[in-house]
This record gives structure tokens, sequence and C-alpha cells, in this order.
């Protein structure tokens, strides 16, 4: 072990166990196996403090570190700016953040303004604020609610949790805030109105407009999606979907959040998710690849139109979007941002999300072969695998079971994640998503680990 200052390896467990509260680990589960503690990485390799090597199929177990670990440049880039001025908030702006902002517009055709925090839930936190401000400002005051889809997740605060779809994640947490409203998912493999594609007339995209209509329109301000949901089961929508659901919007003047979260900067081979289909959203949020979290910091991105509503009367007080977040626009965490967008423009990781994301879904489309097989979704470097008990009955395969096929994979060596356990009998997806620069040999480990887990687990 290279970096212990207090501990031994042993003495770390023992710390961990004693006062770390993982987020989201069941704490029994750490007790009896031990905490993996992470000590060093580079590229796609992680290394514990026990020296062992792992290839990280997650991208930092939640889709994070995007370029890959040991970016040595993002690293001076944050130290040389900390040096030179860590932190002004309020009325000055500072450099890494103007540029920063004025880089990020550059790959957002139709988009305008920038907005910082720090976490994915908190960027969508500024969205439902800025569409419940909306409908004062626009003499509405009533349209304000917002729909969001079933098997989607927006975050973990109270708001981002009220507009999120998925119960289990959702259960203790009540009372929930007012207001917001679920549609029914997209998962063509699991047909909330048990059609077929393309036969379907796209009935999940439509059901939007049934629930505007059932809220009131003149009720409900905004829509809120993952362009590819993510947590819920890695389901990219049909071509037709957003279009469709633009077109309502449209209709009832109800604007459109993309929650870029997981698929914003480069994740499906697009710079966002949503411009993989024709669709032009109102607000975009982002944080997880943002600076590939080399530093926390999330973007909520709006048209200019959005903006200047917040500017409709120069002698009124309330002229301005009245919200604030004293983190937002760190000089470090800005000039972090800036460097994983040149080192995504120089080496061109976008092309090689797209061809490797090819190899990989090909990869994986092999493995429908195996009995437990069901589907295999995706875009880019994002793919879910969906195991069930048999193809036929399509019934999901038991939690436990997906647990060990990922346990299996831990132990010869490679990290995948999988589907959150927030959909009784939906929690049977493994989640692949490496990091940029993943080649052929890692997505073949990969393929070939995944089999061998699978074929053990349910044999
Ligand atoms: N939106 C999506 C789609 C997410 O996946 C997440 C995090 N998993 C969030 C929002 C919330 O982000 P954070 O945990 O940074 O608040």
């Amino acid at each position: 072990m290279s970096q212990s200052k207090n501990f031994d390896a042993a003495g770390y467990v023992e710390a961990d166990k004693a006062h770390v509260w993982h987020h989201l680990l069941q704490h029994q589960a750490i007790a009896a196996k031990g905490p993996m503690i992470v000590s060093e990485a580079s590229g796609l390799r992680i290394k514990d403090i026990n020296g062992r090597e792992y290839l990280d199929a997650t991208s930092g177990g939640v889709w994070c570190v995007n370029v890959g670990y040991g970016r040595e440049r993002i690293a001076n880039a944050v130290c040389e700016q900390l040096k030179k001025m860590p932190y002004y908030a309020g009325t000055a702006g500072n450099i890494p953040h103007i540029e920063y902002a004025a880089k990020l517009i550059g790959y957002m055709p139709g988009l305008s303004r920038v907005y910082l925090s720090n976490s994915g839930s908190e960027a969508n936190e500024k969205a439902f604020k800025m569409i419940r401000s909306l409908a004062h400002i626009k003499g509405n005051p009533e349209k304000k609610k917002i729909i969001f889809r079933n098997r989607d997740y927006h975050g973990t605060t109270i708001a981002a949790l009220s507009a999120t779809g998925q119960p289990e994640r959702k259960e203790w947490f009540g009372p929930f805030v007012p207001g917001f409203v679920e549609f029914p998912h997209a998962c063509c493999y699991r047909c909330a109105f048990n059609k077929t594609y393309p036969g379907c007339n796209i009935e999940c995209a439509r059901a939007l407009e049934t629930v505007i209509k059932e809220e009131g329109p003149e009720t409900v301000g905004g829509v809120i999606l993952e362009p590819i949901t993510a947590g819920g089961g890695v389901i990219p929508p049909v071509q037709e979907y957003y279009p469709i659901l633009q077109e309502i919007c449209r209709k009832y003047d109800v604007l459109m959040i993309m929650d870029e979260v997981v698929c914003g900067v480069g994740r499906t081979g697009k710079m966002f998710g949503y411009q993989n289909y024709e669709v032009k959203p109102d607000i975009v949020t982002m944080a997880k690849g943002v600076a590939s979290a080399y530093m926390p910091i999330s973007v909520t991105v709006t048209t200019e139109e959005v903006f200047r509503s917040f500017l409709h009367d120069p002698a009124d007080p309330m002229s301005y979007f009245r919200d604030i977040s004293t983190f937002g626009g760190c000089a470090g965490a800005c000039t972090a941002a800036i460097e994983n967008l040149n080192i995504i423009e120089e080496e061109k990781l976008l092309e090689n999300v797209t061809n490797m994301g090819q190899y990989l879904i090909e990869g994986l489309r092999d493995l429908l072969d195996l009995p437990n097989v069901g589907d295999v979704r995706g875009r880019g470097l994002f793919c879910g695998v969906e195991m069930v008990v048999d193809k036929k009955s399509r019934q999901p395969a038991p939690e436990g079971m997906v647990a060990q096929v990922a346990g299996e994979m831990a132990a010869d060596g490679v990290l995948v994640g999988r589907t959150n356990r927030s959909l009784p009998g939906l929690n049977n997806t493994i989640n692949l998503a490496p990091a940029y620069v993943v080649t052929k040999a890692d997505i073949d480990i990969i393929v070939s680990t995944l089999r061998k887990a699978i074929t053990k687990v349910f044999a």
C-alpha cells in the first residue's frame, strides 16, 4: 500500500467500519465483507489498498470519471488556478467561470445561459425553481407542476426525489413536494401499454398529453426527462419518442428539462444525450461527467428566452432569479470542467465512445444466446444487460442472482454496476459504462467476464 498516512491497510478497514457512513451501501454487508478501499487509479484501472487491480467498467462506480483516471493535466490546471485565485462569489465573475460557460455553449446550439452549482440534484432543483418562478413572471401562478417519467431518477434532495419515478428510493422520505406528477416509462422490452414497436403508435410518448390534460394544462409548467433512463435500467427511447414529446410540450406551453446528469458530456457518443434525437430542450442539467469528478460541479443551461424572462421589468426588484449556490462557480471546479472538455476534444473521445460503444453493444448482443439474458440496450458507452428467469415469460431474474453476477465479475477483477433496487422486480440489469478511453481489448475482457459470470450464476 503506497498512500497510508495514519493507518495500515487493516487500520483503514477498521476506521472505515467505525466511522464512515457510506452512501447507498448496506452497512451489514460491509461489516460482513469489509469495505473495498480504493487508493490508486490510472486509465480504467483502479487498485485497492491491498494492491489488487480491477478493470473499472463503471467510470468510478456511478458513471463519473469519463475521461479516465490519472489525468495530471486536470490536476495541474486546477492547482495553478487555486494558487492564483480560488473563489469569489455573488456579484463578481471569475475567469474560468466565464471561459467554461462560453466553451460549453459552443456545444449546445439553441441554448445560451449557464448556471453553476455542485451536484446533479441541485442542478435539477434550479430547473424546478426556474419553472416555478416563470409561472409567476408570465402571470400564470398555477402553472408550476412538473411531470416526470416512471423509472427516471432526478436526485436525492426532496424536490428532486419528488420528481423521481423509482418508488423504493422514495420509501420513508415522504411527504413529498406537491406538484410533481408521473407518466409511464419508455421501455419497449416491458412496454407499459403491452404493445410492440413499431406498431405501437409510440403510446408511451403520447401518454404525456393524457397526463397534461388530466392535470389541466394551465397547471403544468415543465416535464423532466433523462434522455436515456440510467439507474432505472438503461432505457434509450425509440427515435420518434422525443419529437412527439416536444410537439406536446409546445402545444401546451410546457418547458422541457433534459436531465443529462449521466448522459451529458459525451457518454452516448454525442456531447449530449438529447442530441441523438430531433429535440430542442429549454433547460438542460448535467453533473457527473462535467469535470469527470475531478472536482464537484453541476450545470443548469437554459435558452436565452428563459433567461430573458427573468429580466421582465428593470423597475421590479423581483426581476432576477432569486437563487444562489455558495460553491457554484468555484474557479477550480470550472478549470477542471474546461480541461475535461479540452481532453475530449483533443483526444477525439466522442469518436472513441461511438466506435467502442458499437463494439461493446455488439459484444453484449452476442450474450443474447444465453437463456437468462433477456434484453441488451444502450447508446455509446452506456449499456444495460437485463437478466430474466426465462426469455418467454420475461420474468425478471431475482435481485440476488444479479448481485451474484456483479460479485463474480468483481472476483474476476471487473467492476460493473447494476440497476438500483428501486423497482420491485426490475432490479435485474447489469450496467456498463467504461471510461471514454476504453479499448477493444478492455471490452473483450468485460464481455467475456460477464458471460462467464452469468453462465456460472444461472447454471
Ligand atoms: N439525475 C440523474 C439522472 C442521476 O443519475 C443522478 C445521480 N445518480 C442525479 C440526477 C443526482 O445527482 P447527484 O447525486 O450529483 O445529486
